[in-house]
Protein backbone atom coordinates (compact mmCIF):
# COMPACT_ATOMS: atom_id res chain seq x y z
CA UNK A 1 0.00 0.00 0.00
CA UNK A 2 2.89 2.20 0.97
CA UNK A 3 4.60 1.47 -2.65
CA UNK A 4 1.46 2.59 -4.36
CA UNK A 5 1.70 5.82 -2.48
CA UNK A 6 -1.77 5.13 0.00
CA UNK A 7 -1.68 6.40 3.85
CA UNK A 8 -2.33 3.94 6.39
CA UNK A 9 -4.42 5.24 9.62
CA UNK A 10 -4.77 2.50 12.60
CA UNK A 11 -7.02 3.47 14.95
CA UNK A 12 -8.93 5.95 13.29
CA UNK A 13 -12.71 4.74 13.93
CA UNK A 14 -15.13 6.98 10.86
CA UNK A 15 -17.54 8.57 12.82
CA UNK A 16 -19.62 9.91 10.39
CA UNK A 17 -19.81 10.22 6.16
CA UNK A 18 -19.93 13.65 4.89
CA UNK A 19 -22.02 14.57 1.72
CA UNK A 20 -22.86 17.16 -0.26
CA UNK A 21 -26.08 17.35 -2.87
CA UNK A 22 -26.16 13.52 -3.23
CA UNK A 23 -22.12 13.07 -3.56
CA UNK A 24 -19.53 11.92 -0.98
CA UNK A 25 -17.46 14.57 0.27
CA UNK A 26 -15.37 12.50 2.74
CA UNK A 27 -15.44 11.46 6.43
CA UNK A 28 -15.25 12.65 9.88
CA UNK A 29 -13.01 10.91 12.71
CA UNK A 30 -13.28 11.60 16.18
CA UNK A 31 -9.56 12.77 17.17
CA UNK A 32 -9.14 10.56 20.45
CA UNK A 33 -9.28 7.35 18.83
CA UNK A 34 -6.48 8.73 16.32
CA UNK A 35 -3.19 6.62 18.11
CA UNK A 36 -1.06 5.29 16.13
CA UNK A 37 -0.53 7.31 12.50
CA UNK A 38 1.80 4.94 9.96
CA UNK A 39 2.27 7.86 7.38
CA UNK A 40 2.49 11.27 6.98
CA UNK A 41 -0.75 12.85 7.26
CA UNK A 42 -2.56 13.71 3.65
CA UNK A 43 -2.61 16.73 2.33
CA UNK A 44 -6.44 16.62 1.66
CA UNK A 45 -7.11 16.11 5.45
CA UNK A 46 -7.89 19.19 7.77
CA UNK A 47 -8.22 19.73 11.64
CA UNK A 48 -12.25 20.45 12.57
CA UNK A 49 -13.23 22.50 14.73
CA UNK A 50 -14.62 20.25 16.92
CA UNK A 51 -12.46 17.69 18.42
CA UNK A 52 -12.55 15.50 15.11
CA UNK A 53 -10.53 15.63 11.77
CA UNK A 54 -12.12 15.60 8.61
CA UNK A 55 -10.71 13.87 5.66
CA UNK A 56 -12.45 15.35 2.27
CA UNK A 57 -12.34 12.88 -0.11
CA UNK A 58 -14.44 12.42 -3.17
CA UNK A 59 -14.73 8.86 -2.66
CA UNK A 60 -15.14 6.45 0.41
CA UNK A 61 -15.18 2.76 0.76
CA UNK A 62 -17.37 1.70 3.40
CA UNK A 63 -16.00 -1.73 3.73
CA UNK A 64 -16.18 -2.06 8.26
CA UNK A 65 -17.29 -5.94 8.41
CA UNK A 66 -20.02 -7.23 9.82
CA UNK A 67 -21.10 -7.28 13.93
CA UNK A 68 -19.96 -11.07 13.87
CA UNK A 69 -16.55 -11.96 16.42
CA UNK A 70 -16.03 -8.34 17.60
CA UNK A 71 -13.18 -9.16 18.97
CA UNK A 72 -11.53 -8.33 15.89
CA UNK A 73 -12.69 -5.04 15.17
CA UNK A 74 -16.54 -5.73 14.03
CA UNK A 75 -18.81 -2.81 15.27
CA UNK A 76 -21.56 -3.07 12.84
CA UNK A 77 -20.53 0.87 12.56
CA UNK A 78 -20.76 0.33 8.50
CA UNK A 79 -24.61 -0.43 8.84
CA UNK A 80 -25.03 3.04 11.00
CA UNK A 81 -23.08 4.60 8.25
CA UNK A 82 -24.65 3.72 5.84
CA UNK A 83 -28.28 3.99 6.98
CA UNK A 84 -27.32 7.37 7.84
CA UNK A 85 -27.29 8.39 4.15
CA UNK A 86 -30.02 7.20 3.18
CA UNK A 87 -29.40 3.09 2.49
CA UNK A 88 -31.31 0.73 3.40
CA UNK A 89 -30.34 -1.91 5.52
CA UNK A 90 -31.52 -5.63 5.87
CA UNK A 91 -32.01 -6.54 9.67
CA UNK A 92 -29.02 -8.46 11.00
CA UNK A 93 -28.86 -11.43 12.08
CA UNK A 94 -25.99 -13.76 13.16
CA UNK A 95 -25.18 -17.05 10.37
CA UNK A 96 -22.79 -19.76 10.62
CA UNK A 97 -23.20 -19.72 14.12
CA UNK A 98 -23.95 -22.78 16.51
CA UNK A 99 -26.89 -23.56 18.01
CA UNK A 100 -28.85 -24.17 21.31
CA UNK A 101 -30.98 -27.35 22.04
CA UNK A 102 -33.19 -27.78 24.81
CA UNK A 103 -32.66 -30.71 27.42
CA UNK A 104 -29.19 -31.97 28.58
CA UNK A 105 -28.62 -34.30 25.68
CA UNK A 106 -26.15 -31.93 24.36
CA UNK A 107 -24.58 -30.77 27.19
CA UNK A 108 -23.99 -35.35 28.05
CA UNK A 109 -22.58 -35.95 24.87
CA UNK A 110 -20.35 -32.43 24.98
CA UNK A 111 -17.12 -32.53 23.35
CA UNK A 112 -17.81 -35.67 21.12
CA UNK A 113 -17.48 -34.99 17.75
CA UNK A 114 -19.78 -37.32 14.87
CA UNK A 115 -17.70 -37.52 11.11
CA UNK A 116 -19.70 -39.06 7.72
CA UNK A 117 -23.13 -38.60 9.50
CA UNK A 118 -26.05 -36.77 7.89
CA UNK A 119 -28.18 -34.02 9.66
CA UNK A 120 -31.42 -33.05 8.65
CA UNK A 121 -33.25 -30.05 9.10
CA UNK A 122 -37.16 -30.47 10.13
CA UNK A 123 -39.29 -27.29 10.40
CA UNK A 124 -42.60 -27.59 11.82
CA UNK A 125 -41.95 -31.27 11.26
CA UNK A 126 -41.54 -30.82 7.70
CA UNK A 127 -37.99 -31.79 6.59
CA UNK A 128 -36.33 -28.34 4.96
CA UNK A 129 -32.49 -29.06 4.64
CA UNK A 130 -30.02 -31.71 4.57
CA UNK A 131 -26.05 -31.94 5.37
CA UNK A 132 -23.87 -34.80 5.03
CA UNK A 133 -20.16 -34.40 7.09
CA UNK A 134 -19.29 -33.97 10.47
CA UNK A 135 -20.56 -32.30 13.88
CA UNK A 136 -20.46 -31.42 17.27
CA UNK A 137 -22.40 -31.59 20.86
CA UNK A 138 -21.19 -28.64 22.95
CA UNK A 139 -22.56 -27.70 26.40
CA UNK A 140 -25.11 -25.83 25.34
CA UNK A 141 -26.11 -27.85 21.62
CA UNK A 142 -24.32 -28.37 18.62
CA UNK A 143 -21.48 -27.13 16.31
CA UNK A 144 -19.11 -28.17 13.60
CA UNK A 145 -19.10 -27.70 10.15
CA UNK A 146 -22.64 -29.26 8.70
CA UNK A 147 -24.30 -27.20 11.79
CA UNK A 148 -22.59 -24.18 11.23
CA UNK A 149 -23.88 -24.61 7.11
CA UNK A 150 -27.08 -25.50 8.34
CA UNK A 151 -27.64 -22.20 10.69
CA UNK A 152 -28.24 -19.56 8.92
CA UNK A 153 -32.06 -21.54 7.68
CA UNK A 154 -32.25 -21.87 11.78
CA UNK A 155 -31.83 -18.62 12.72
CA UNK A 156 -34.60 -17.64 10.11
CA UNK A 157 -36.96 -20.27 11.29
CA UNK A 158 -36.65 -19.75 14.96
CA UNK A 159 -36.83 -15.65 14.48
CA UNK A 160 -40.09 -16.87 13.03
CA UNK A 161 -40.73 -18.85 16.39
CA UNK A 162 -41.45 -22.08 14.41
CA UNK A 163 -40.42 -25.23 15.47
CA UNK A 164 -37.15 -26.41 14.46
CA UNK A 165 -35.74 -29.54 14.89
CA UNK A 166 -32.12 -31.72 13.85
CA UNK A 167 -32.30 -35.00 13.45
CA UNK A 168 -29.12 -37.06 13.03
CA UNK A 169 -28.87 -39.85 10.62
CA UNK A 170 -25.91 -42.25 12.61
CA UNK A 171 -25.88 -44.70 9.84
CA UNK A 172 -26.12 -42.80 6.66
CA UNK A 173 -24.89 -45.52 4.70
CA UNK A 174 -27.67 -48.30 5.52
CA UNK A 175 -31.32 -47.77 4.53
CA UNK A 176 -33.73 -48.76 7.45
CA UNK A 177 -34.19 -52.59 6.42
CA UNK A 178 -30.07 -53.03 5.54
CA UNK A 179 -29.96 -51.37 9.27
CA UNK A 180 -32.60 -53.83 10.77
CA UNK A 181 -30.48 -56.94 9.35
CA UNK A 182 -27.16 -55.46 10.32
CA UNK A 183 -28.60 -55.14 14.30
CA UNK A 184 -30.20 -58.89 13.80
CA UNK A 185 -26.91 -60.27 12.94
CA UNK A 186 -25.19 -58.32 15.69
CA UNK A 187 -27.83 -59.76 18.44
CA UNK A 188 -27.76 -62.76 16.81
CA UNK A 189 -24.29 -63.16 16.61
CA UNK A 190 -23.83 -61.93 20.17
CA UNK A 191 -26.71 -63.04 22.19
CA UNK A 192 -24.96 -63.47 25.43
CA UNK A 193 -23.43 -60.02 25.74
CA UNK A 194 -25.35 -57.12 27.48
CA UNK A 195 -26.98 -54.55 25.27
CA UNK A 196 -24.19 -51.65 26.42
CA UNK A 197 -21.32 -54.03 25.22
CA UNK A 198 -23.24 -54.94 21.57
CA UNK A 199 -23.53 -51.03 21.24
CA UNK A 200 -19.97 -50.89 21.25
CA UNK A 201 -19.95 -52.34 17.84
CA UNK A 202 -22.34 -49.31 16.73
CA UNK A 203 -21.75 -46.08 18.46
CA UNK A 204 -18.87 -44.31 20.19
CA UNK A 205 -18.87 -44.89 23.78
CA UNK A 206 -20.31 -41.52 25.18
CA UNK A 207 -23.34 -42.57 23.22
CA UNK A 208 -24.39 -45.85 24.46
CA UNK A 209 -25.81 -44.18 27.70
CA UNK A 210 -27.91 -41.12 25.72
CA UNK A 211 -28.78 -44.54 23.62
CA UNK A 212 -29.88 -46.53 25.97
CA UNK A 213 -31.99 -43.83 28.03
CA UNK A 214 -33.25 -42.56 24.33
CA UNK A 215 -34.38 -45.86 23.00
CA UNK A 216 -35.81 -46.77 26.33
CA UNK A 217 -33.96 -50.54 26.69
CA UNK A 218 -32.16 -51.23 29.61
CA UNK A 219 -28.47 -51.54 29.49
CA UNK A 220 -27.66 -54.68 31.23
CA UNK A 221 -30.90 -56.45 29.08
CA UNK A 222 -28.89 -59.73 27.84
CA UNK A 223 -28.66 -60.00 23.95
CA UNK A 224 -30.96 -62.73 22.86
CA UNK A 225 -33.68 -61.19 25.35
CA UNK A 226 -34.15 -57.95 23.42
CA UNK A 227 -37.28 -58.06 21.15
CA UNK A 228 -38.16 -57.36 17.86
CA UNK A 229 -39.43 -53.96 19.09
CA UNK A 230 -37.07 -52.95 21.11
CA UNK A 231 -34.69 -53.71 17.91
CA UNK A 232 -36.80 -51.67 15.53
CA UNK A 233 -36.88 -48.73 17.94
CA UNK A 234 -33.34 -48.65 18.29
CA UNK A 235 -33.15 -48.77 14.78
CA UNK A 236 -35.13 -46.10 13.78
CA UNK A 237 -33.11 -44.05 16.79
CA UNK A 238 -29.88 -44.60 14.33
CA UNK A 239 -31.78 -43.13 11.64
CA UNK A 240 -33.23 -40.92 13.54
CA UNK A 241 -31.84 -39.12 16.53
CA UNK A 242 -33.47 -35.92 17.37
CA UNK A 243 -32.85 -32.76 19.21
CA UNK A 244 -35.16 -29.49 19.60
CA UNK A 245 -33.14 -26.33 18.58
CA UNK A 246 -34.33 -23.56 21.30
CA UNK A 247 -32.02 -20.92 20.41
CA UNK A 248 -28.43 -20.02 18.77
CA UNK A 249 -25.68 -18.62 19.80
CA UNK A 250 -24.44 -14.70 19.51
CA UNK A 251 -22.43 -12.81 17.14
CA UNK A 252 -19.16 -13.00 19.81
CA UNK A 253 -19.72 -16.67 18.43
CA UNK A 254 -21.10 -16.27 14.45
CA UNK A 255 -18.37 -16.39 11.87
CA UNK A 256 -20.48 -14.37 10.01
CA UNK A 257 -23.10 -11.50 9.92
CA UNK A 258 -26.38 -12.13 7.57
CA UNK A 259 -28.13 -8.78 6.67
CA UNK A 260 -26.79 -5.37 5.74
CA UNK A 261 -26.76 -2.93 3.25
CA UNK A 262 -29.67 -3.87 0.70
CA UNK A 263 -27.60 -4.98 -2.87
CA UNK A 264 -30.63 -3.16 -4.82
CA UNK A 265 -29.20 0.00 -3.89
CA UNK A 266 -25.79 -0.91 -5.09
CA UNK A 267 -24.47 -1.27 -8.55
CA UNK A 268 -23.02 -4.29 -8.79
CA UNK A 269 -20.40 -3.65 -11.74
CA UNK A 270 -18.39 -0.85 -9.69
CA UNK A 271 -19.68 -1.11 -5.90
CA UNK A 272 -20.57 2.10 -6.11
CA UNK A 273 -23.84 3.09 -3.86
CA UNK A 274 -27.38 4.13 -6.17
CA UNK A 275 -28.01 6.56 -3.23
CA UNK A 276 -24.61 8.58 -2.96
CA UNK A 277 -22.48 9.11 -5.77
CA UNK A 278 -18.76 8.28 -4.75
CA UNK A 279 -19.74 6.18 -1.79
CA UNK A 280 -18.97 2.33 -2.28
CA UNK A 281 -19.10 -1.01 -0.55
CA UNK A 282 -17.00 -4.14 0.05
CA UNK A 283 -17.43 -7.25 2.16
CA UNK A 284 -19.33 -8.52 4.78
CA UNK A 285 -21.36 -4.74 5.57
CA UNK A 286 -23.08 -5.61 2.47
CA UNK A 287 -26.50 -7.95 2.41
CA UNK A 288 -24.55 -11.37 1.46
CA UNK A 289 -23.63 -14.20 3.35
CA UNK A 290 -22.01 -17.53 2.58
CA UNK A 291 -21.27 -21.29 3.50
CA UNK A 292 -18.09 -21.91 4.72
CA UNK A 293 -15.48 -22.60 2.88
CA UNK A 294 -14.06 -19.68 1.84
CA UNK A 295 -16.65 -17.81 0.22
CA UNK A 296 -17.20 -14.89 2.63
CA UNK A 297 -13.38 -14.01 2.66
CA UNK A 298 -14.02 -14.67 -1.34
CA UNK A 299 -17.13 -11.95 -1.79
CA UNK A 300 -14.59 -9.34 0.89
CA UNK A 301 -11.88 -9.67 -2.11
CA UNK A 302 -13.89 -9.74 -4.87
CA UNK A 303 -15.88 -7.58 -3.88
CA UNK A 304 -13.18 -4.76 -2.50
CA UNK A 305 -11.12 -5.31 -5.37
CA UNK A 306 -14.19 -3.77 -7.85
CA UNK A 307 -14.97 -1.11 -5.39
CA UNK A 308 -11.14 -0.07 -5.06
CA UNK A 309 -10.67 0.29 -9.01
CA UNK A 310 -13.82 1.88 -9.48
CA UNK A 311 -13.04 4.52 -6.63
CA UNK A 312 -9.87 5.16 -8.28
CA UNK A 313 -11.68 6.11 -10.88
C1 LIG B 1 -13.38 -16.83 13.49
C2 LIG B 1 -13.75 -16.57 12.06
C3 LIG B 1 -13.46 -17.52 11.09
C4 LIG B 1 -13.80 -17.28 9.77
N1 LIG B 1 -13.52 -18.23 8.84
C5 LIG B 1 -13.84 -18.01 7.56
C6 LIG B 1 -13.52 -18.96 6.56
O1 LIG B 1 -12.93 -20.01 6.85
N2 LIG B 1 -13.86 -18.69 5.29
C7 LIG B 1 -14.52 -17.54 4.94
O2 LIG B 1 -14.80 -17.34 3.77
N3 LIG B 1 -14.82 -16.60 5.85
C8 LIG B 1 -14.50 -16.81 7.14
N4 LIG B 1 -14.81 -15.87 8.08
C9 LIG B 1 -15.55 -14.65 7.65
C10 LIG B 1 -14.60 -13.66 7.00
O3 LIG B 1 -13.45 -13.51 7.79
C11 LIG B 1 -15.32 -12.31 6.86
O4 LIG B 1 -16.52 -12.47 6.15
C12 LIG B 1 -14.44 -11.31 6.12
O5 LIG B 1 -13.22 -11.12 6.81
C13 LIG B 1 -15.14 -9.97 5.99
O6 LIG B 1 -14.24 -9.05 5.48
P1 LIG B 1 -14.50 -7.51 5.55
O7 LIG B 1 -13.28 -6.86 4.98
O8 LIG B 1 -15.83 -7.20 4.98
O9 LIG B 1 -14.62 -7.17 7.10
P2 LIG B 1 -13.59 -7.38 8.31
O10 LIG B 1 -12.55 -8.40 7.94
O11 LIG B 1 -14.42 -7.61 9.50
O12 LIG B 1 -12.85 -5.98 8.40
C14 LIG B 1 -13.55 -4.82 8.79
C15 LIG B 1 -12.56 -3.82 9.33
O13 LIG B 1 -13.21 -2.56 9.47
C16 LIG B 1 -12.77 -1.97 10.69
N5 LIG B 1 -13.79 -1.03 11.13
C17 LIG B 1 -15.00 -1.28 11.72
N6 LIG B 1 -15.65 -0.13 11.99
C18 LIG B 1 -14.84 0.89 11.56
C19 LIG B 1 -14.96 2.34 11.57
N7 LIG B 1 -16.03 2.97 12.03
N8 LIG B 1 -13.91 3.04 11.05
C20 LIG B 1 -12.82 2.44 10.55
N9 LIG B 1 -12.66 1.09 10.52
C21 LIG B 1 -13.66 0.33 11.02
C22 LIG B 1 -12.60 -3.14 11.62
O14 LIG B 1 -11.75 -2.80 12.69
C23 LIG B 1 -12.00 -4.20 10.69
O15 LIG B 1 -10.61 -4.09 10.66
C24 LIG B 1 -14.45 -16.07 9.41
C25 LIG B 1 -14.72 -15.10 10.38
C26 LIG B 1 -14.38 -15.35 11.70
C27 LIG B 1 -14.69 -14.30 12.72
Amino acid sequence: MHRCGATVRTNSSVESLLTKDGCIIGAQVPRKTQAIIKAPYSSSSRKSRNDSKLYQADAVIIATGGLSYPATGSTGDGYRLAKDVGHTIIPTRPSLVPVKTSGETAQQLQGLSLRNVEVSLYVDNKKAAKRFGEMLFTHFGLSGPIILSLSRQVVEEIQLKKKVEISIDLKPALDEQKLDMRLLRDIEKNGKQRFKTLLKELLPRKLIPVCCDLVKIDPEKIGNQITSDERKRLGRWLKDFRLEVNGFRSYEEAIVTAGGVSTKEINPRTMESRIIKGLYFAGEVIDIDADTGGYNLQAAFSTGWLAGKSAAK
